[in-house]
C-alpha cells in the first residue's frame, strides 16, 4: 500500500514488518555488492579534500577494526591475528600511497581510485606462484570492502558524518546483512517474515521492513525515514507533527524493553510450577553472550551454516572445532543445540570473483540450475551428497563436546531412511575417534527438525530413534501450506494459525511424549509472545527464539496458567480456520494479559 503527498515527497508504505523497533533515520540506497560510485574530480581543488576524505575512512576502519580486536579476540582465537593483518593491508603503501596518488593523477574520486588499486593489485596477485599467496587477495578485498562502506558513510555533509543510516535495497541476503556496517534499519522491495535475511535482522536487533514494491525508485539517499518495524510502515519525508509522534514513541520502546529486559533470569515457570526451557537462536557464535546477558536457558538452535556464509574460505576442521569449542565453553554447563549445515535453499554461497573458494564456485554452480531451490539439495540432503564435508563437521562436533554439554540436530529429515543413513555416518565418525583416542563425550544427545510434512507423519517412527525433536516452523509452514516463505506476493497466505499447522504440532508433541522424548519449537512462532499461550497448550517442552525474543516470552510464562491454555489449545484445535483461530486466540491475549495486548491492539494480529 502507497500513501502520496506529491507537492511535499511524502509518501506512506506498507509492508511486512520483519525485525520489531523505531528508527528515524536518513537513507541510503543500498547497491549489492558494495557502494561504490564513480565521480570525475571537476577541480583540481577537490584533490586534496578527496584524499583527506580517503584518509580519513582509512582512520576510522582501522579504529574499528582495533576495537572489533579487543570486544572479540577472546572468543575467536583467530579472529586476532586476521585483524592485525588487515591492519597492516590497511596501510600498506600499494593500497593506501598508491590510492592518494591515482586521486591527484587522475583527479578520481576515493572509491574509483581504491577500485583502480585493487585491479592493479588483483594482477599482482594472480601472478603469484605460490595458490596461497594468490588466495590471500580475499583479505586485501575484505579490507577494501571495509573502506569502500566508511567512505560511502563519510560521503556526505559534516553534520551527517558519523551518522546512522537506513539502508535500502531490492533484496538483502542473511550473509550481506551480517556484514553491513552500521546500519540502524533496512528496507527491501523482497522477502517475508520468517527469510532468513529477517532471521538474521531480528537477531542483530535491526528493526526491518521487506515486501515494499519500488521502494528503491519511491526513496532517494538522504531522504527522511520513519521505520516501524513492528507495523511493517514506512513514512518517507514525514511531516513534523508524525515526526515528533514518533520520537515519543521511540522513547516508550525503548523504556519498555529495557523495563522487560530486567529479570530475564528468572524461571520461565507458571505460577502452578509448569515449567519451560526458553533458549536461544544463534546464527555467529559471537551472539552466545548477548543470549545469555537475555536470560536463554541454552542455545535451542545454533545455524552453523552461517560459518559457511560468513566466512571467505571452506571451514575446516580445525576452523569449526575451535567455533564449536569457543562456543561451548562460554555457554557452559547450558546446552547448546549445533544443527549440521543447512545449506541449500534460499541459504546459499554468494559467489564473488576473485573471493570465494573453489568449494564455493562448485556449489554455486550446482546450486544456480535448481528450479526449486527450496525442493532441492538443501540442509540434511546436502550433508549427505557430501559426506566428507558432514563427517568434518561431525568430527568437530564430537571434539569440541568435551568442553560442554552438546547436542546435534539434524535439518529437514524427511524420512527414517536419510536418519539411519546419518546414524550410521555418526557411528563411523565416533568408531574413528575411539581408534585414534580422541576424548569426546559419549552421550551426546542427537535430534531432528520436524520441519517436512512426511516427519510429522512418521513422527511416532522417528522418536524412537532421537532424543529430542525440534520442529523447524518456518519450514513446515512453507512445506505445508505451498507458501514461499521468503515470497512477499504470498506472505499473506503463510499462516502459523492455519488449523493444518495446530493439528501437526499437536501429532508431533504427542508422538514425542509417546516416546518419552522432548519436544521444542525453534522456528520464529516461538519467539513471538502472541502465540505463547497455544505452545504453551500444546505441550511444548522449550522453545528457542531469537535472544531479544527471550525476556518477554519468559515474562509472560511467568503470568500463564497451565490449566486455561491447555483448554484454549484443546479449543483451537477444534477451529475449522485460521481466521476462527485468531479470534479465540486474540481474544484469550486480551482478557488474561491484559497489560501486554489492548482491546484496540488489532496490530497484534498484522
Ligand atoms: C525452521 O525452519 O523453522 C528453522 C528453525 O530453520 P531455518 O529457519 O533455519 O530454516
Ligand atoms: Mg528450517
Amino acid at each position: 500500500m502507497t500513501t502520496r503527498n506529491a507537492a511535499e515527497n511524502r509518501v506512506t508504505l506498507q509492508g511486512i514488518g520483519i525485525s520489531p523497533g523505531i528508527v528515524i533515520a536518513r537513507a541510503l540506497p543500498y547497491e549489492q555488492g558494495g557502494i561504490v560510485r564513480k565521480t570525475k574530480l571537476n577541480s583540481v581543488a577537490f584533490v586534496e579534500p578527496e584524499q583527506d576524505r580517503f584518509r580519513k575512512a582509512v582512520a576510522r576502519t582501522e579504529e574499528k577494526l582495533r576495537l572489533a580486536r579487543e570486544q572479540f579476540s577472546a572468543l575467536m582465537a583467530d579472529y586476532a591475528s586476521i585483524i592485525d593483518t588487515h591492519i597492516l593491508i590497511l596501510r600498506d603503501k600499494k593500497i593506501f600511497d598508491r590510492t592518494l596518488e591515482i586521486i591527484a593523477e587522475e583527479k578520481i574520486n576515493a572509491e574509483w581510485a581504491l577500485e583502480t588499486t585493487l585491479s592493479q593489485v588483483e594482477e599482482v596477485f594472480a601472478g603469484m606462484e605460490d595458490s596461497y599467496i594468490r588466495s590471500r587477495f580475499l583479505d586485501v578485498r575484505q579490507v577494501a570492502d571495509r573502506i569502500f562502506a566508511e567512505l560511502s558513510g563519510a560521503d556526505t555533509s559534516e553534520e551527517d558524518a558519523g551518522r546512522m543510516v537506513i539502508l535500502v535495497a531490492r533484496d538483502f541476503s542473511p550473509e550481506e546483512i551480517l556484514q553491513m556496517h552500521n546500519p540502524v534499519g533496512f528496507l527491501a522491495e523482497m522477502g517475508g517474515g520468517t527469510s532468513h535475511s529477517a532471521i538474521v535482522a531480528r537477531a542483530l536487533g535491526i528493526p526491518a521492513v521487506v515486501g515494499l514494491p519500488n521502494v528503491c525508485s519511491l526513496i532517494s539517499a538522504n531522504d527522511l525515514v520513519i521505520l516501524d518495524g513492528a507495523l511493517g510502515r514506512v513514512h518517507i519525508n514525514p511531516e513534523k507533527s508524525l515526526l515528533d509522534n514518533y520520537r515519543d514513541k521511540q522513547i516508550k520502546y525503548r523504556q519498555h524493553r529495557a523495563e522487560i529486559a530486567n529479570p530475564v533470569h528468572l524461571r520461565a515457570e507458571t505460577p502452578e510450577g509448569l515449567s519451560l526451557r526458553v533458549q536461544a537462536n544463534l546464527e555467529i557464535s559471537s551472539e552466545v553472550n548477548q543470549a545469555l546477558e537475555y536470560g536463554a536457558d541454552g542455545i535451542g538452535l545454533f545455524r552453523s551454516e552461517y560459518l559457511y556464509l560468513t566466512s571467505p574460505d571452506t571451514p575446516d576442521e580445525e576452523f569449526l572445532f575451535t567455533t564449536y569449542k569457543d562456543l561451548l565453553s562460554v555457554a557452559s554447563p547450558l546446552p547448546v543445540t549445533i544443527r549440521t549445515f543447512d545449506l541449500g535453499g534460499d541459504k546459499k554461497f554468494v559467489f564473488r570473483q576473485g573471493k570465494s573458494s573453489q568449494f564455493c564456485r562448485k556449489m554455486a554452480q550446482q546450486w544456480s540450475t535448481e528450479a526449486n531451490p527450496a525442493l532441492g539439495l538443501r540442509a540434511i540432503r546436502y550433508c549427505l551428497h557430501e559426506p566428507q564435508m558432514f563427517e568434518t563437521q561431525l568430527r568437530a562436533i564430537f571434539r569440541a563436546s568435551v568442553f560442554g554439554t552438546v547436542r546435534i540436530l539434524f535439518p529437514m529429515i524427511s524420512s527414517c531412511c536419510e536418519l539411519i543413513h546419518v546414524k550410521k555416518i555418526i557411528a563411523s565418525v565416533r568408531e574413528a575417534l575411539l581408534v585414534a583416542n580422541v576424548p569426546f563425550d559419549e552421550n551426546i544427545e542427537i535430534g531432528v527438525m520436524i520441519e517436512v510434512p512426511s516427519a510429522v507423519v512418521v513422527a511416532d517412527i522417528l522418536a524412537h530413534e532421537v532424543d529430542f525433536f525440534s520442529i523447524g516452523t518456518n519450514d513446515l509452514i512453507q512445506y505445508a501450506l505451498a507458501i514461499d516463505r521468503g515470497n512477499e506476493q504470498v506472505s499473506h497466505m503463510y499462516e502459523p494459525l492455519h488449523p493444518a499447522v495446530l493439528r501437526m504440532i499437536s501429532q508431533v508433541v504427542g508422538a514425542a511424549h509417546g516416546a518419552g522424548i522432548e519436544v521444542e519449537i525453534c522456528g520464529e512462532m516461538a519467539g513471538e509472545e502472541k502465540y505463547l499461550p497455544l505452545l504453551l497448550g500444546l505441550g511444548l517442552d522449550s522453545l528457542s527464539m531469537h535472544p531479544k525474543a527471550i525476556p518477554p516470552v519468559k515474562r509472560m510464562i511467568r503470568q500463564s496458567n497451565a490449566e486455561y491454555t491447555e483448554r484454549l489449545a484443546e479449543n483451537l484445535l477444534q477451529c475449522p480456520t485460521a481466521a476462527e483461530v485468531r479470534e479465540q486466540l486474540q481474544n484469550y491475549l486480551v482478557h488474561y494479559y491484559a497489560d501486554i495486548f489492548h482491546v484496540d491492539d488489532k496490530a497484534c494480529f498484522k
